[in-house]
């Protein structure tokens, strides 16, 4: 553990912001509530977004929104120091149909979202609170708020778009996400994709002889699971939703697929995806093949039909998150941790995650993802539940390391290195 955290951990500023935290817990579980009951989807994260940014503002605090709906305010420094970018998502899994109905039994909340992440907006607006009732001045800036797209098919829109603008302003990034004491300090890239398989579709008796888009598809499936990869640098593979399909006595015109691929190496994934492709084309090869057979003896019989059709696949890459990897005991990673450390939380360190730390990463800049205080259950379920015993213990946990990173004016110097 170095001096600095040693001193800034028992310095009065400090201090007085622990016990503000402390006082503040109910509220800023109302807060959570609030926020938890405006669906919040990917690309519908306007309503949130706006609203957050009203309760950013209600304290005191001006705020810049910018084209992909993130939203932040900036606290200055005494000048000269690193800028640390602080943002907890706005997205949620859930679609904005979902009922949000809260339950509430003890300590335990159930709702959809109440965790992952409106725990973690619930906090940046308590740190800004105690940060301004304890007049704590950082040495650097801190921008902080709230962004967009970390979920389901948002492919981290929110910070490729802030990045794309401030990739020079920004020397660390802290994601406050979810709930329990994760330390996450590498970023799992991904590729995803949407396959669609057509065809000219027909009767399945009468036009028997026809391309079948899920024949097709189904001969893909089964060379994809059989793509062998490596166990170190690890690399997956899988179709998750299937789709399609128009009677059961008809040959279908079309169907589709989404399939995930992920690994902490670039290359990992790059080879992997590459397999994909091939089994793809050898698919629609195959299936295209037998048929042009099947149609030399049966001549005739499907004459009214297209029997020059072929099954035309549509290739979407919908998914591109990028692959950050930084060591353990690098950068701003032991820093993070001595904060943990030092307020009695041991950190439950992950060496990798797919979170909105990968954008920055992939980009050189340090960052970490870290959860907020209290417990997160189920998360994605449509039972998550949050259990807010002694919530206030994480966001105590996160100002220190903020403080720890950014420096506190007379008390500490920045831990981040001006890049
Ligand atoms: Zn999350």
């Amino acid at each position: 553990m170095t001096e600095n955290i040693k001193k800034l951990f028992s310095s009065e500023p400090i201090k007085s912001a622990f016990a503000y935290i402390k006082n503040d817990e109910e509220h800023t579980l109302q807060q959570q509530l609030e926020l938890v009951q405006i669906p919040s989807c990917y690309n519908c994260e306007k309503d949130r977004a706006l609203h957050f940014r009203s309760m950013i503002e209600a304290e005191g605090y001006e705020t810049y929104m910018d084209d992909a709906w993130n939203v932040y305010t900036v606290i200055r420094g005494t000048g000269n120091g690193p800028t640390l970018y602080v943002s907890a998502h706005l997205d949620t899994v859930f679609p904005m149909e979902t009922p949000l109905e809260i339950t509430r039994k003890g300590n335990i909340i159930s709702v959809p979202g109440i965790a992952d992440d409106t725990r973690g907006l619930a906090e940046i607006l308590c740190l800004l609170r105690a940060i301004r009732e304890a007049q704590l001045k950082p040495v650097g800036d801190i921008i902080i708020g709230g962004d967009v797209g970390e979920e389901s098919l948002g492919d981290l829109r929110g910070m490729k778009h802030f990045f794309k603008e401030n990739r020079d302003r920004v020397d660390a990034f802290v994601s406050i996400d979810a709930a329990c004491p994760v330390l996450c300090y590498g970023g799992t890239g991904s590729y995803r994709y949407k396959i669609t398989f057509h065809g000219p579709g027909g009767h399945s008796y009468n036009a028997f002889g026809l391309v079948n888009p899920i024949h097709a598809m189904g001969r893909a499936i089964a060379y994809i699971s059989e793509i062998r990869t490596q166990e170190n640098p690890k690399a997956t593979f899988s179709v998750g939703v299937v789709e399609g399909g128009t009677s059961i006595n008809a040959i279908p015109s079309a169907c589709n697929m989404l399939v995930d691929m992920r690994s902490d190496d670039k290359d990992a994934l790059i080879s992997v995806e590459k397999e994909f492709l091939t089994c793809l084309e050898k698919a629609v090869q195959d299936e295209n093949d037998r048929w042009i057979e099947e149609r030399k003896w049966k001549q005739g019989s499907i004459g009214k039909f297209d029997t020059e059709a072929r099954i035309i696949m549509d290739i979407k890459k919908i998914g591109d998150r990028p692959v950050g990897h930084q060591p353990k005991d690098y950068d701003i990673v032991p820093y993070v941790a001595e904060a943990f450390e030092i307020c009695g939380i041991t950190p439950d360190y992950m060496p990798s995650g797919s979170t909105d730390a990968n954008v920055p990463l992939s980009l050189g800049i340090p960052a970490v993802t870290i959860a907020g205080g209290g417990f997160g259950g189920n998360g994605h379920a449509l039972n998550e539940y949050y259990d807010c015993t002694d919530a206030y213990k994480g966001v105590q946990k996160n100002l220190l390391v903020l403080f720890n990173l950014i420096g506190l004016s007379g008390v500490s110097e920045p831990q981040i290195p001006k890049r």
